[in-house]
Parts: C-alpha cells; sequence; structure tokens
C-alpha cells in the first residue's frame, strides 16, 4: 500500500491550529491531520515539556479592542460559535457582555472609544455612579470618576477548553485524522514532501504544513521556519472560590476588563464571572492587564516549562483580592488558588499568518487575546495555505511574520 501523504499537517492543536484543521478538513478533497499533544492530565502535567495557553474554562471574548483589525477577527469569529456549538454539540459561549471601566479622562477609556468608532461597535456607556449602572449591576462598585462602556454585541465568555474540543470533533467528523504527539522535528526531502517527526507516533509525511504551536513556536527545532520575532511573558492567574449561592447573587455579571487609579499609579485587571469549572467549583477569575515587567519575559524551553509548572507570581494573591474586595463589596468567597500560563506576543500586537514559503504557513502569537479570534485567524491561514491567497479585508501586511 502506498504510504500516506497528507495534503496538509496542521502542527499544534490549540485554539489556532485546531480551527484550522476544522476549516481545511471542511473540503473533502483535501487529506489533513492536526498533530499535538492533548492537554495533560493532572498526573501527566509534571512530566510534560510542551504545554497549551487554552486549559482554562474562561477567555473573555468581544470585540471592541485597542487594535481595530482585532475587532475585525473577532467579528467574524463571533458570529460562527453558534454554528460550531451547533455542528459540534458542545457548548462555549456565554454572551453575558464584556464591560470596560476605567476613569472616564484616562487614556484607556478614551482609546477604547476611539478605536471603538472605527469599526463601529456598539457600546452601551455608564457613569459608574450612574442609576442604570447601579439598578444593572448593583453588586458592582465603581469609582465616581469611572465609567463603564459595554460591549454587548456578542461579548462575554468562551471556555477555550470546550471550544478546541468542539473544533477536534468537528474537524475529526470530516475526516481529519488528529494524532497526540509532540513534533519534534521536521525534514524536507528532495521532491518538497514534509516529513514530520513525532515524539511517540513516528513521522508524518505531508505536502504543505501549517505551523500554530503558539508560545513554543521557536523552542523546537523545526528547519521549515526560521526563528520569529515573539516575546513570551509570564501570566499568573487568581481563581477565587464562590459559595454555590454567591455565584449566583454575581450571576449577571459580564467579563470585565478595569483600569483603576491607585495611589500614585494604576492597576489593570481582567475579570471573568463565576464559571463552573470541571471540579464543580464556582470560580471568579482574576488576571493582570495592561502592564508587564521586564523579568516577565520566558526565553527558553526551560524556562517556560519551569514556569508551567510552578505556583506562579505571589504579588499577585494579594493585588487581585485586594482588587476584587474593592470591586465587589462584601465578596464572599472560600479559598483561592493560581494558574499560570505564557503568552505569545508581537512587536504589532497582532498575530503571525504567514506563507513563509510556498508549502509553510505558520498562525501563531494571540498576543494575549487570540482565544475569542482563533476561529478567524484558522480560517484565513488555512486558506492562505491551501490556496495562496489571501481571504480577508483586513491587509495581509499587517500579519506578515518577522524573524529575528
Ligand atoms: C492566562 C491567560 C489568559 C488569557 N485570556 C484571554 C482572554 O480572556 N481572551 C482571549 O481572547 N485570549 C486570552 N488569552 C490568549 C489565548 O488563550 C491565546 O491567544 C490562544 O490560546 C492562542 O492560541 P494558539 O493556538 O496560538 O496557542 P495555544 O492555544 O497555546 O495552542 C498551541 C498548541 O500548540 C501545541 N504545541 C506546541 N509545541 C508543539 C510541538 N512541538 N508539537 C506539537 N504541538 C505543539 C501546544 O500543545 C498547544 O496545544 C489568554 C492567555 C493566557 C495565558
Amino acid at each position: 500500500m502506498a504510504e500516506m501523504v497528507y495534503d496538509l499537517c496542521v502542527i499544534g492543536a490549540g485554539m489556532f491550529g485546531s480551527a484550522a484543521a476544522r476549516h481545511a478538513s471542511a473540503n473533502p478533497s483535501v487529506k489533513v491531520c492536526l498533530v499535538g499533544p492533548a492537554e495533560p492530565t493532572p498526573d501527566e502535567f509534571q512530566k510534560r515539556e510542551i504545554f497549551g495557553a487554552h486549559y482554562d474554562e474562561g477567555r473573555i471574548t468581544r470585540v471592541l479592542d485597542e487594535a481595530p483589525a482585532c475587532q475585525i477577527l473577532s467579528l467574524h469569529s463571533i458570529s460562527r460559535y453558534r454554528e460550531l456549538e451547533k455542528l459540534s454539540g458542545i457548548n462555549f459561549y456565554e454572551p453575558i457582555g464584556c464591560l470596560f471601566s476605567g476613569p472616564k479622562n484616562g487614556g484607556f477609556i478614551q482609546s477604547c472609544l476611539r478605536s471603538g468608532a472605527v469599526h463601529k461597535v456598539p457600546l452601551v456607556e455608564m457613569a459608574g455612579n450612574s442609576e442604570t449602572f447601579r439598578k444593572r449591576y448593583p453588586y458592582l462598585n465603581l469609582k465616581d470618576e469611572e465609567i463603564a462602556l459595554l460591549d454587548d454585541s456578542g461579548g462575554g465568555h468562551i471556555s477555550p477548553r470546550n471550544f478546541v474540543a468542539a473544533q477536534k470533533k468537528v474537524a475529526r467528523l470530516q475526516g481529519c485524522h488528529i494524532i497526540d504527539s509532540v513534533v519534534c522535528g521536521t525534514e524536507t526531502q528532495s521532491d518538497g514532501i514534509h516529513v514530520v517527526k513525532t515524539e511517540s507516533k513516528g513521522t508524518i509525511k505531508a505536502k504543505r504544513l501549517l505551523i500554530a504551536t503558539g508560545g513554543f513556536v521557536n523552542l523546537k527545532n523545526m528547519s521549515v521556519l526560521k526563528p520569529l520575532v515573539v516575546k513570551r511573558l509570564k501570566e499568573t492567574v487568581v481563581l477565587l472560590n464562590l459559595p454555590e449561592d454567591e455565584a449566583k447573587r454575581l450571576s449577571s455579571m459580564p467579563s470585565m476588563i478595569s483600569l483603576r487609579n491607585t495611589n500614585g499609579g494604576h492597576i489593570g485587571a481582567y475579570i471573568l464571572p463565576p464559571i463552573k469549572y470541571p471540579d464543580g467549583q464556582y470560580y471568579l477569575k482574576f488576571g493582570k492587564s495592561h502592564t508587564h515587567e521586564d523579568n516577565d519575559e520566558l526565553k527558553t524551553l526551560e524556562e517556560v516549562r519551569e514556569w508551567y509548572l510552578s505556583d506562579g507570581d505571589k504579588e499577585m494573591e494579594d493585588t487581585h483580592v485586594k482588587f476584587a474586595t474593592e470591586l465587589i463589596p462584601g465578596l464572599k468567597f472560600s479559598g483561592l488558588k493560581k494558574h499560570t500560563c505564557a503568552t505569545c506576543n508581537t512587536p504589532s500586537g497582532l498575530p503571525y499568518i504567514d506563507r513563509v514559503s510556498p508549502t509553510v504557513t505558520v498562525a501563531v502569537a494571540g498576543n494575549g487575546k487570540g482565544a475569542k479570534f482563533s476561529d478567524e485567524v484558522g480560517r484565513i491561514a488555512v486558506h492562505l495555505c491551501l490556496t495562496g491567497r489571501w481571504d480577508s479585508e483586513l491587509s495581509q501586511g499587517l500579519f506578515e511574520a518577522v524573524f529575528q
């Protein structure tokens, strides 16, 4: 029997890669495989070297974005969430709105208003001390000088875990082969066929490659892709464990991105409303927005691995608990835990979606906000990879890869 040669091998079964595999396999004449390790079980975690940024239940989704191009990517992605839920039978989307809050005349709110105007994102503007705001969100406490902008046109949250599961399920039903392994190298034969070496499933041959390895790009030797200019940054999230009645009290809470002035500075946080996790408990999740320190950068595979296995940034606990209790006076929580993760960032703040050779395309770098628009990134990347054509109203040049 002739050896199987795929038309397309997608490397990295995370948010971008699984979306790409679904879109590619919608065409029955294209033989597709998706290769990447599934989320480790708690027992496997310590033994792993490669992780994903999608091992969680809550990612904010929103149209409003400081980068107008991201608004377009998000609009298209969000418009397909329900179709993906229906095709897969897996629910992942809660369109509960996304609220941006901060000092009315501060840079953050002003930049939200400016960029929202570019693509006419419908926003509901409410003063933090107005009756409208207090009636709508009686448990949230904004300061007198703060205002809130509600992006209610599809904003809310998605479960990245279920989202990836849904993409993989539909891809599989469409004939995509899903190969659960880490890619440890690539070679190209003299006839142009790529040979992908995996750690546990032998080699895979493919005419085209789409590399979607997220924050792990550059870290495994893939001869087909020169090192890209990316910065991996540490993220620590704090999960506050809420009793069921408290989760109920806050059940109309939207996702939030909040900037608050403090004595002599400011603190930024993104907040996911109470979400039920696989352990059956409700958690309110806080993470840092707007600021990163130089020592947040992760350069080597070992550094990234150590970070994923660590307990994260200690200071975040105090910072976020203080923020949470000021924002939600009387907040009841029975405990907290921290998770670590890494984001992958580019100088432009936009992902790289680029055909780096006639048969190799790359789709990486969500810049800490790629979950919501991953479906559109995957779709554009696959179209580019298989046809050589750019299929988006956004300019192709915005997404060009930058090499070291
Ligand atoms: C703490 C945190 C909070 C975030 N919050 C938000 C949010 O609220 N909203 C939002 O939109 N985005 C958010 N993001 C960003 C979002 O999760 C990422 O942008 C998104 O996951 C990027 O998708 P990706 O496919 O590029 O990377 P990933 O989802 O990480 O997928 C990459 C995949 O490649 C695989 N891989 C890596 N190397 C190899 C290899 N050698 N061989 C095979 N497979 C490999 C990995 O196992 C992984 O599954 C957040 C990220 C973090 C870390």
